[in-house]
């Protein structure tokens, strides 16, 4: 089976290209290496013979219809997109290009591709759109996002993606592409990108900064552990129903407040002599982000039932291991961070 990851020198597409070469599958990664993708994240998936990088950006159409070309994918999985809030706010125009005209090319692409192939290799491709919980809008304190729930996104990153939602389903209803599209709670794990909330509060203990949070730290957010979004996305897009829609989540709802104070504890664990200890003494309010959606919460009885999916990382423990990685591997946030990652170290990873 070959998979075509996009968006795998990000967040979870790398988690999921790690996972799959560790099992032994063919990957291509599609990945532009905007400010978000680091190829440092991949680690041994880079050595590996069955793995290919091509630096493409998906919102040039032609690049991509090249790759599906050179590559005959079996699967791909879509996760190209620019993810981050608080930048949809500043510069709302690149999650247009990006998110929603990237978006379409990979499908037209990819329809080209799926016509052009016969028997088995057609009945099997998949094409899995990876969405997010934030499309649906905020809830109150009560209720869970279904794959019913209407769409209401409120920020400009969320309403990038729910447009790409809609061109996800239009494209297998009126071209009959085998599309699937998932919509996960938030993640967190290693690799992350410093700019993200549990890496905000981790380095600004670790360093003795004040640990800024959102208004007054009610807002509630499920979080999942970033390899068990990516068993989740491997089973859809390999054992889910064409059309098909699948919510993610861990049902672990933590305030942002509560997730600030869990983090801290263990930071005070891991580096009980840091000058900075006790670390909660750092966090501290600051202004809230406009159209903050108070809550979110997922229903995935879905995934779990029909395809057997179960999360196995408990929050507690998750944020253990994530914490020790940062404390650990300074040498991978610190690169982003102050620019050490330089694009020379990428310069032979593009074309086939
Ligand atoms: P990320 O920002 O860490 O990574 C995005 C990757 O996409 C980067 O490697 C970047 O270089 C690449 N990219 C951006 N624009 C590109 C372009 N024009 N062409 C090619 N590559 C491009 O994001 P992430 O957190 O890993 O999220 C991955 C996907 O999962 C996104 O689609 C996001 O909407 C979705 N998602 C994320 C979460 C979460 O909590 N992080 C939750 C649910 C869904």
């Amino acid at each position: 089976m070959r998979f075509l990851v996009t968006g795998g020198a990000g967040f979870i597409g790398s988690a999921l290209v790690r996972d799959l070469i560790a099992n032994g599958e063919e990957v291509v990664t599609l990945d532009s290496l905007t400010y978000a993708g680091h190829v440092e994240s991949l680690v041994d998936a880079l050595q590996s013979s069955k793995h290919c990088f091509e630096r493409a950006d998906i919102r040039d159409r032609a690049t991509v219809e090249e790759v599906f070309q050179r590559h005959q994918p079996d699967i791909v999985l879509h996760l190209a997109a620019e993810s981050h809030v608080d930048r949809s706010i500043d510069s709302p125009m690149d999650f247009v290009t990006t998110n929603v005209v990237g978006t379409v090319n990979m499908l037209d692409a990819a329809t080209h591709h799926w016509r052009g192939l016969s028997g088995a290799k057609k009945a099997a491709f998949r094409f899995l759109h990876v969405s997010t919980d934030e499309v649906y809008g905020s809830l109150g304190p009560t209720g869970v996002f279904t794959e019913d729930t209407p769409y209401q996104p409120n920020s400009p990153y969320s309403a990038s993606k729910a447009s790409s939602d809609h061109f996800a389903r239009a494209w297998n209803r009126t071209f009959g592409l085998p599309v699937l599209i998932s919509h996960c709670s938030n993640n967190y794990g290693p690799f992350q990108m410093p700019e993200k909330l549990i890496p905000v509060i981790v380095l600004a203990a670790m360093e003795g900064r004040p640990i800024p949070i959102y208004g007054t730290g009610t807002n509630v957010r499920d979080w999942l552990f970033v390899d068990d979004h990516v068993s989740a996305l491997i089973a859809i897009a390999t054992k889910g129903q064409p059309g098909g829609i699948y919510n993610v989540g861990a049902d672990q709802e933590i305030t942002n407040i509560d997730m600030a104070r869990r983090i801290c504890a263990w930071m005070d664990r891991l580096l009980p002599d840091s000058p900075h200890a006790p670390h909660a003494n750092l966090i501290e309010f600051v202004a809230d982000r406009p159209g903050h959606d108070l809550r979110y919460a997922i229903d995935s009885t879905r995934v779990r039932n029909e395809l057997g999916w179960a999360p196995r990382q408990g929050l507690e423990e998750g944020l253990g291991r994530t914490v020790r990685w940062y404390v650990e591997n300074d040498w991978w946030w610190r690169g982003i961070r102050d620019g050490g990652f330089e694009d020379s170290a990428r310069q032979g990873l593009s074309g086939g």
